[in-house]
């Protein structure tokens, strides 16, 4: 969007009026249901191009990287399908110019006072169940200057929060430093002057790097956060997965987190109903989910991806099964979040207030990433706070999933 800007082309991310000439849709094509919703909304442009209310359709990113040719014999009417490297090519078609001096000019498509800033693309894991290597290709870390520029741009237009991601943080540097050089990259990020907060997304449990865990405890920029997906944690389905890690390793990882950043929000995704995942392995994890207490967790039911490794075995927990043990582990998790978020009854927080909703301001503390965590609810009717800015609160009640406040 940054490189159609940058050759004078009006260009929105999901317009609201939904009135544009030209449609240009990046799907997914992760699991399941990232495809269905891609492969929908490709229909549903198509239909508005036959009625003659768009003129051409382009789709582009993981699914037409991942099944262009079955997409062009399935959904002819799409005008051109592009993969996950052809952006020169995209633009090409838009009438625009793949500009070298353009890159690191974004249009975001966040409220302006954060923004994503993706670190590195692609990944080198062998995980048996992951269709990402075979969409995004072996992992390429962005150089720490060039990330520090494009950090540098967004903190001139406002941007106060950088969340960082990549499809694994945890290697970032190995391909282009020969070392580990997450810590390098965030002790470079926290100088930019008008970022005050990095959250960091997506880490990798084996090989993390422990140097971080300083950074995140020193620089108060840097949220006492961390998403690190860990999928499961019975061994034989740690090591049917490929993970490199095990049932110890894993909790000893945690503990070292605990016990280096106290107060950190660890946030974590399962995948549930692994081909073999037994009663007794799910029993396992449910139990190891009540002994962690994660701050955050996500659950999702094991999607059978064609050309993975895990596609040889056999699909063999029953979706309603999988479906129901998902349930099982979000309500435990549910509670856990619920005493968690009493414990923070009448205490103090910076937030950033990201929104207005009807009668509400709606902010996030740092344990808290936006759209996936807690949200602070303050009365707007009684209280005034700036949308883009912080403001410090304290908490009056909480739910779940909220907590309400009043600023002080
Ligand atoms: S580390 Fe993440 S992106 Fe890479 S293969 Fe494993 S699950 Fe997929």
């Amino acid at each position: 969007m940054g490189q159609l800007q940058g050759n004078n082309k009006n260009v929105v991310h999901e317009d609201p009026e939904d009135d544009g000439d030209i449609v240009v849709i990046n799907t997914c094509g992760f699991i399941g249901d990232a495809k269905e919703e891609s492969i929908n909304t490709i229909l549903h442009y198509v239909t508005k191009k036959e009625a003659g209310d768009v003129e051409r359709v382009y789709v582009s990113g993981c699914l037409s990287e991942r099944y262009k040719t079955d997409l062009e014999k399935e959904i002819p009417n799409v005008d051109e399908y592009f993969g996950t490297h052809d952006l020169p090519n995209l633009l090409k078609v838009l009438d625009a110019d793949y500009k070298h001096e353009l890159i690191g000019e974004r249009l975001t498509t966040t409220p302006t006072h954060y923004a994503y800033l993706k670190i590195a693309e692609g990944c080198d894991r062998p995980c048996s169940f992951c269709a990402i290597p075979l969409m995004r290709g072996g992992h390429v870390s962005t150089p720490i200057e060039d990330l520090v520029t494009e950090a540098t741009k967004l903190a001139k237009k406002g941007i106060k929060e950088l969340i960082l991601i990549a499809q694994d943080l945890t290697y970032y540097g190995l391909d282009i430093y020969k070392k580990r050089a997450l810590a390098d990259l965030l002790k470079e990020l926290v100088k930019v002057d008008g970022i005050e907060w990095i959250r960091l997304h997506y880490a990798f449990p084996t090989g993390f790097p422990m140097d971080v865990l300083e950074v995140i405890k020193n620089e108060p920029k840097v949220c006492n956060y961390l998403d690190i997906p860990l999928q499961h944690i019975n061994d034989d389905i740690l090591k049917s997965m490929k993970r490199g890690t095990s049932h110890k390793k894993t909790t000893d990882l945690l503990k070292t987190f605990r016990a280096a950043v106290p107060d950190m929000a660890i946030r974590t995704t399962l995948i549930i109903g692994y081909p073999g995942e037994t009663e007794a392995a799910f029993q396992e994890l449910k139990d190891w989910v009540a002994e962690m207490r994660f701050e955050r967790l996500g659950a999702f039911a094991y999607s059978h991806e064609e050309n993975t490794t895990a596609a040889d075995l056999e699909d063999n927990v029953p979706e309603e099964v999988k479906q129901e043990r998902v349930n099982q582990i979000m309500e435990l998790q549910s509670q856990i979040s619920f005493e968690l978020n009493q414990e923070k009854v009448g205490k103090e927080f910076k937030v950033l207030i990201d929104r207005k909703d009807g009668n509400y301001f709606v902010g996030r503390t740092e344990y808290d990433s936006p759209d996936v965590d807690n949200e602070v609810l303050i009365d707007a009717t009684s209280h005034y706070v700036q949308v883009g800015k912080f403001a410090i609160v304290k908490i009056t009640s909480a739910t779940e999933f909220d907590l309400y406040a009043e600023p002080i």
